[in-house]
């Protein structure tokens, strides 16, 4: 029987591959302008950090985790999110200790076991940054400011803000009580979820999927409204700075963004274009997070912009470049094709595109191929041409054929290569 990949686990295809790493070139180099670095981490982690960090009772660790235990019984889960991983690093290679590792940036595949449909799939891609150890609302702005540049360097059309502020663990205590008591009032209500939601994490039914709960959280009270003054003045510093920069927002009070970790500004680049998944990236404060994985106690900052909705969203007319020469060899008979064979390989050493036929096939069809290839040039080699000692190049565009001695071939075809790039 046919064995296929798993459902929501996609292929990209060679045709694809192109878009994927232009998206990465320009995230390293726009990035790497706000003075970001690439750290690497693993797909794999213990389960636990992962139910540490994002929160015991969130959708993606009560329902969405990959989780299993390896042969040593150890439980293990497919990273659903990078930022738990990006912090875990910090603090065990002690990179506190080290000023000039503050900013760090990551792509790469995350795992959730979500309903796939256009847009949310079980395995994604995601681009992260992460700012450690500054809590200037100038940093929140520029983080955010960041995405932006990214995105619209990427075409990306109809963008916009949403921002909100998730406060500190002092304006949430009052905010709970009285969230709770609202819930308490419409608890018959909630769907199974939220009602036993309303007792573990009440600020977790702002996630909810359910109708009749969205209805509901639309008059909950909004933690906006309960912050204290020094997160009340961080906020306003933060729109301040977006100001400056000429960002518009809009102000959700409603936008919890799923995770536990978050306090103070969050934000969400929004898309009109992809339906009911309509966040492109989205981040937030995350101050307490690294002293809860038991690092120092560092605040922190960071976004996580989904690939696949990116590439969704890139403008079809976007002329991804590739090699500019591309050298088809036709070769027309053993003895032919074992010198060309040797062509080949001594050009690609030179950074040349050279591809050739192994099958022996007519010259019409190995020119069909070429011509499927992209291919700028054709080297025709036949037993007439290497009686002569010459091999007719081809030129594709002007269709102008010329011999060239195969005594110094390999020279003379690079110079022809190169100076037509
Ligand atoms: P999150 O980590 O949930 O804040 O998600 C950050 C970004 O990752 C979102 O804005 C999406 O663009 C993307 N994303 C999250 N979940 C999925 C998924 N299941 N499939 C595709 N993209 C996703």
């Amino acid at each position: 029987m046919l064995i296929t990949g798993i459902k929501g686990i996609n292929d990209i295809l060679p045709d694809d591959v192109g878009k994927w790493q232009w998206v990465e070139s320009v995230a390293r180099r726009i990035f790497s302008n706000f003075g970001f670095q690439e750290i690497r981490i693993p797909l794999l982690e213990k389960t636990e950090l992962f139910a540490r960090s994002i929160g015991e009772s969130t959708d993606i660790v009560e329902k969405e985790m990959y989780t299993f235990p390896d042969r040593n019984g150890q439980l293990l889960t497919l990273r659903p999110e990078a930022t738990a991983s990006v912090v875990r690093a910090f603090i065990q290679h002690r990179l506190h200790l080290n000023p000039t590792m503050r900013k760090f940036y990551t792509i790469g595949p995350m795992f959730r076991h979500e309903r796939p449909q256009k847009g949310r799939y079980r395995q994604f891609h995601q681009i992260n940054a992460e700012v450690f150890a500054m809590d200037d609302p100038m940093v929140d702005a520029e983080v955010i400011y960041m995405l932006l540049v990214f995105l619209e360097e990427l075409n990306i059309p109809d963008v916009t803000l949403h921002i909100n502020s998730m406060g500190c663990p002092d304006c949430r205590q009052p905010f709970r009580k009285s969230l709770t008591e609202y819930l308490g009032r419409v608890s018959d209500k909630l769907c199974s979820d939220c009602q036993r939601r309303r007792l573990t994490n009440p600020l977790r039914i702002f996630d909810c999927k359910v109708e009749p709960c969205k209805q509901l959280v639309r008059e909950a009270p909004v933690l906006l409204d309960y912050l204290c003054n020094d997160c009340l003045s961080n906020f306003e510093g933060v729109k301040e700075h977006l100001t400056s920069l000429g960002i518009g927002y809009t102000i959700d009070p409603h936008m919890v963004r799923g995770l536990d970790y978050y306090n103070r500004t969050t934000f969400e680049a929004l898309t009109p274009h992809l339906g009911a998944q309509n966040a492109v990236g989205g981040g937030g404060r995350y101050d307490g997070l690294m002293e809860t994985l038991g690092g120092p106690d560092l605040p922190a900052t960071g976004f996580a912009i989904g690939m696949e909705r990116l590439i969704l969203l890139l403008d079809e007319k976007i002329e991804i470049e590739k090699d500019s020469n591309r050298l088809f060899l036709a070769c027309l008979g053993n003895e032919c094709q074992k010198r060309g064979f040797q062509f080949a390989q001594q050009l690609r050493l030179r950074n040349i595109f050279v591809e050739m036929d192994y099958e022996s096939r007519s010259l019409k069809a190995q020119m069909r191929r070429a011509d499927k290839l992209g291919a700028t040039h054709v080297l025709i080699l036949g037993d007439d041409e290497l009686a002569k000692g010459v091999a007719t190049l081809r030129n594709m565009e002007t269709s102008v054929q010329e011999d060239i001695p195969l005594e110094g071939i390999v020279e003379e075809l690079l110079q022809r290569l190169r100076s037509a790039m």
